[in-house]
């Protein structure tokens, strides 16, 4: 996809959260700076944002919060940014040569749109067929956790999370639903309360009807938020 270099055609594209690549796009020299030295500089950032607002940092209530925000962004909801956070790839043979699906429904996602920075709270839903690999069950919520840790698009979120089973398993049997909620439809802009975002993607023998029909009747989409 192409567009012109008008703000106003980059502004459209976040509000309608379309991404545009399936990696996080990021700069060559993301990790030049170690973690002090960007909480540093982004602290001044969030405090000067406040000032701009008119906010009396001055104030007990408001003093910590561009050190407390700072240390959030770089050690939490962006940890996942960092490759160096991504989950060992332990594994295991399948002693049982259990062979159907495995399916690890209702995993929590908290996230955030990359495009408002609000955030993408939902479930997240994994069905794989083992090919003699198998995973452990926390290991599937911990690879949601260090994905959903970026500023993300929730289809990208959901294709990540499949592509890292894939290469963790070596098969290509793996497919991810997620159910999300997105907190710049829900408390701004449109504002509507009730819509959520349901996304997929089906590798390998999940693109067979029979199989994708029987992951999707284990999870019977019905999230509670
Ligand atoms: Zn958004």
């Amino acid at each position: 996809m192409a567009f012109d270099s008008n703000i106003e055609d980059f502004d459209a594209l976040g509000n309608d959260h379309i991404g545009t690549s399936e990696n996080t796009p990021m700069r060559s020299d993301a990790f030049k700076l170690n973690n002090e030295e960007k909480i540093d500089i982004i602290k001044d950032d969030v405090r000067h944002i406040m000032e701009t607002l008119g906010l009396d940092l001055t104030d007990d209530s408001l003093k910590g919060t561009p050190n407390r925000v700072a240390k959030m962004f770089v050690n939490e909801i962006f940890g996942g940014l960092n490759p160096g956070k991504k989950p060992s790839a332990s594994t295991f043979d399948n002693k049982y040569k259990y062979g159907e699906m495995l399916v690890e429904k209702n995993i929590t996602v908290y996230s955030t749109c990359e495009h408002h920075l609000l955030p993408i709270v939902g479930r997240a839903h994994i069905a794989y067929i083992s090919n003699g690999t198998v995973v452990g069950l926390s290991k599937m919520n911990r690879i949601v956790d260090y994905f959903a840790k970026r500023p993300q698009v929730q289809e990208r979120l959901t294709i990540q999370v499949v592509r890292e089973l894939q290469e963790v398993l070596g098969t290509k049997d793996v497919a991810c639903v997620i159910d999300a909620k997105h907190l710049c439809v829900n408390s701004r802009g449109i504002r509507d309360i009730e819509s959520s975002t349901v996304t997929s993607e089906f590798g390998g023998k999940f693109q067979d009807m029979e199989t994708r029909r029987e992951f999707l009747d284990y999870i019977k989409l019905d999230t509670k938020f």
